[in-house]
């Protein structure tokens, strides 16, 4: 019998499960729907050596010391400094926007008055969310941020969330703050690296463990049900005495009792293409035009070598949990959304052996750095429950 089962094996999972299999010397299932490990991390190498993101793009950026430490016993790391371009009016612009970007798109004389003003209002180095900026009441700064909401965000984020920036949660897009600096990285975080074999061969690692049992192909409801007036948990028929770590959609463990809790999907469509170089940056984004947000090249991350290169267009779409092609995403935090949420996690704070952890079972939108350290905490708090 197995002392934990863990559903989902993406990192929140992953870490967790090669935790309590190397630490506490204790026997771990993990069940997992998709036919492969890392979750939405999932990496490969395609024919011509290029390392594909089957999810999209993910970037290893943090500034927990504890996060980079850790996954350092199972990979060794390239350093790689994100930059994004931004497709505006025809021109490649530095995202996100900052005192370089301002120069591409306003006359010297003018730039350099608007640079002085933003240094003066904000201070140098700092990162204003563009809702922030358009409370300015000095005129240019005023017409400045109107100008990048209009060109940077409104568009992106119409077609990212199918709803304007003003009516998503404002967490969102002060992820891609108005940097006032002439920096151009798209992270600040002390650690930013891409790991050197790919995200796979982490959880390869992380996972052979003679403790650890996989169930890939699984649906995890074939195996775990609940018993709502016992609060109990039961594996393939018996009572699960064990812990149940679920990091999958919270609302499909209770069978979408309370209704559906929303999510943005992607449609994700790669093109192998027999050039060298297909743009400048790994990533571009069009706001403006097209009905997709961004183009990665996936070369450009390690600068893989080869004659070829891929790369892949982001199309979002609404999530349908019907829908066996779609995953879930960017969870949709709304006041509704979260409440909804917060009626599941009650229920399952009834049951004493079942926890919480990651961007579904959470429904945050957290960054891969906070996945592993929620994890990592979840890990500190069951060794001191005993
Ligand atoms: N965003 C935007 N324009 C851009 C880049 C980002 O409007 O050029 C907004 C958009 O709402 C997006 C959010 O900022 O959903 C967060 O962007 P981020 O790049 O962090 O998204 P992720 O990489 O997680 O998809």
């Amino acid at each position: 019998m197995f002392d934990y089962i863990i559903v989902g094996a993406g990192f929140s999972g992953s870490v967790i499960a090669e935790r309590i299999a190397n630490v506490l010397n204790k026997k771990v299932l993990i069940i997992e729907k998709k036919n492969h490990l890392g979750g939405h991390c999932y990496d490969f190498k395609n024919k011509n050596g290029i390392t594909i993101h089957k999810y999209g793009p993910h970037i290893f950026h943090t500034n927990f010391e504890n996060v980079y430490t850790y996954l350092s016993k199972f990979t060794e790391w390239k350093p790689y400094q994100h930059k994004v371009l931004g497709v505006i009016d025809g021109q490649k612009i530095p995202i996100p926007f900052n005192l370089n970007s301002l120069q591409k798109i306003f006359s010297e004389e003018k730039a350099k008055v608007i640079s002085k003003k933003l240094i003066a209002n904000y201070g140098f180095g700092t990162n204003v969310p563009i809702l922030d900026l358009l409370k300015s009441d000095d005129k240019d700064l005023k017409k400045l941020a109107e100008f990048i909401y209009e060109k940077v965000f409104k568009n992106y984020t119409m077609k990212q969330w199918g709803i304007t920036p003003d009516q998503i949660d404002p967490a969102v897009t002060a992820r891609v703050p108005v940097s006032i600096s002439n920096d151009d990285r798209y992270f600040h975080d002390k650690f930013q690296f891409m790991p050197v074999k790919g995200y796979s061969q982490i959880f390869d690692k992380m996972l052979s463990h003679k403790n650890i049992e996989i169930l890939l192909n699984t649906n995890f409801k074939d195996l775990i049900k609940l018993d709502e007036n016992l609060k109990q948990v039961f594996f393939k028929g018996k009572i699960f005495t064990g812990q149940l770590i679920f990091t999958g959609s919270i609302d499909e463990l209770f069978e979408y009792k309370f209704g559906y809790l929303p999510y943005r999907s992607l449609k994700i469509e790669f093109e192998n293409l027999p050039e060298k170089e297909f743009q400048t940056a790994a990533v571009e984004n069009y706001p403006n035009d097209f009905d997709f947000t961004r183009i990665t090249e996936f070369k450009k991350f390690m600068n893989e070598q080869s004659d070829f290169t891929t790369i892949a267009r982001e199309f979002p779409l609404s999530y349908n949990p019907k829908n066996d092609d779609l995953n879930p995403y960017y969870p949709i935090r709304n006041i509704d959304n979260d409440k909804l949420f917060e009626k599941y996690k009650s229920e399952v704070e009834q049951f004493p052996n079942i926890f919480l952890v990651g961007r579904l079972a959470e429904y945050k939108y957290f960054n891969m750095d906070n996945v592993i350290n929620n994890s990592l905490n979840l890990f500190d708090k069951l060794v001191k429950n005993g």
